[in-house]
């Protein structure tokens, strides 16, 4: 079983699985980069996983769908423009000897779901979307910030050895807001070195770890002082309260530059 990202657009990626001949793909808002994958390595699709509707993770669905006779699968609370099973936290999808678990982490929109796999003798995946990026996380668009911190809060209790699958890559600029935020922090300051390598290189920053996510990121670490001060420092009025400091902390990011 391995585990591939295939770039899409300027800066998604769209995750693929690949298993004894056949492949399964998360939010391919692109159908061309996982058929010419396929013609390549000569593998069968027959399962798509969507997070959300946004048309940078559906766009490629329904042709693929059509190729291929994939089954699709999606978030329950959201209207997907094409034939899918809906599902919603504690539904799981059976793939390839895989079985996927789905959270509910709405927030980025407001059906949004991930998928958590524990494969054998691998460390586990995690297909969050919009959701949770490295370094930072999805924009606020249909939820509330109150939905993103517990979503935020779900991620946080899978093993720290889980890889994080995000659906695109901001690392970089997700790293420059987080040392804007917690400067001294040296987890960090190690993390921004190793992924401006990878970059350099030409190679994706991600899958990331959990466990060094909760190091770094400070949509992970809200509740840490040293995040709770930066926050109030930006904004002098925020409340000592949980949802204020992280709602502060994203729409202090909205606006970085
Ligand atoms: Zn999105
Ligand atoms: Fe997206």
């Amino acid at each position: 079983m391995n585990l591939i990202p295939l770039p899409a657009f300027s800066d998604n990626y769209i995750w693929l699985i690949q298993h004894q001949g056949r492949a399964l793909v998360v939010d391919p808002g692109q159908a061309e980069p996982v058929t010419r994958w396929l013609a390549e390595n000569q593998h069968q699709l027959d399962c798509i996983l969507v997070t959300h509707h946004h048309g940078d993770h559906t766009g490629g669905v329904a042709s693929l769908q059509q190729q291929w006779g994939a089954k699709v699968y999606g978030p329950a609370s959201e209207s997907l423009p094409f034939e899918y099973q809906p599902l919603k936290q504690g539904d799981a999808v059976n793939w390839g000897g895989l079985v996927f678990q789905t959270l509910d982490v709405p927030g980025h929109t407001a059906g949004h779901i991930a998928y958590w796999s524990q494969p054998s003798a691998q460390e586990p995946i995690l297909f969050c979307g919009d959701t949770l990026f490295s370094g930072g996380c999805g924009r606020i668009f249909e939820g509330t910030p109150a939905q993103m911190l517990k979503a935020m809060d779900t991620l946080a209790t899978l093993p720290g050895n889980t890889r994080v699958c995000c659906a695109h890559e901001y690392t970089l600029s997700n790293l420059k807001f987080a040392m804007a935020v917690e400067p001294d922090n040296l987890a960090l300051q190690a993390y921004v070195q190793q992924c401006q390598k990878l970059r350099s290189e030409n190679l994706p920053t991600l899958p990331a770890q959990l466990a060094t996510e909760l190091q770094i990121n400070p949509f992970l670490r809200s509740r840490q002082s040293t995040v709770i001060q930066a926050v109030k420092a930006f904004a002098p009025q925020t409340a000592h309260q949980d949802v204020e400091i992280f709602a502060n902390l994203r729409s202090w990011k909205n606006d970085f530059k």
